[in-house]
């Protein structure tokens, strides 16, 4: 059988990696000259199921009052009422309650790690060599009201045994060794 995949992103390409492991005649097409041009191009490269979470969160639709009015807003959205683009919102919206939250990051998380041990699966496979680290993935809070906000995200990750720890300024300073020239305003910060 023969399948054509439309976009030659991270996305494509390892969709079209395994229907061809699968036996089926793949033909990807891009708009681009190469592969991987697009979103796909100079990412952060990190891979951490854990911190997955979905845009629609509990004190999102205030957040998202204010980027309206910031040039560099995370999350822009264009006020024309188009009728589509309303519905989304309604869903969106619906989607910010904590219940809806732990639901969805839940399942984002479980994926995310499929998704993690597939790449890993895949690396074996191929032979892929690059500069990886594998020390895990610091948050830093500086607000009493972010640590507040993360422990919705400490419960998901507690429910699905992803390994975590909560560290105390101290003890952060402990782990990030580039921390401490900072300490001083991070002191003052949890004081
Ligand atoms: C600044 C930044 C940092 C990021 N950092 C991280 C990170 O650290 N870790 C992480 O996991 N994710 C990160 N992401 C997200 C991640 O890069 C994207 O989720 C991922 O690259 C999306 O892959 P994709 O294949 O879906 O899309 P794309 O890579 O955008 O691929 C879509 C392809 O489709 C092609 N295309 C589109 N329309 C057409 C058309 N009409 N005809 C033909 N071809 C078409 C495009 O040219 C493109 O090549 C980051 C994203 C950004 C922007």
């Amino acid at each position: 059988m023969r399948v054509c995949v439309l976009g030659a992103g991270v996305v494509g390409l390892t969709s079209a990696y395994y229907l061809a492991k699968k036996g089926f005649e793949v033909t990807v097409i891009d708009r681009q000259e190469g592969v991987a041009l697009e979103t796909s191009f100079a990412n952060a490269g990190q891979i951490s199921p854990g911190y997955s979470a979905p845009w629609a969160a509990p004190g999102i639709p205030l957040k998202a009052i204010k980027w309206l009015m910031q040039k560099h807003a995370p999350l822009k959205i264009s006020a024309d009422p188009e009728l589509k683009k309303m519905a989304w919102m309604g869903k969106m919206l619906a989607n910010c309650t904590e219940k809806a939250y732990d639901v969805n990051k839940s399942r984002m998380v479980a994926l995310a790690e499929y998704s993690r041990d597939q790449f890993i699966a895949m690396r074996k496979d191929i032979g892929i060599k690059y500069d990886d680290g594998q020390g895990g993935l610091t948050q830093l809070f500086r607000k009493d009201e972010q640590v507040e906000a993360s422990e919705k995200d400490i419960k998901v990750l507690k429910a699905l045994n992803v390994p975590h720890q909560v560290l105390t300024p101290a003890q952060i300073l402990e782990v990030e060794r580039v921390l401490p020239p900072l300490s001083i305003s991070l002191k003052a910060d949890f004081a």
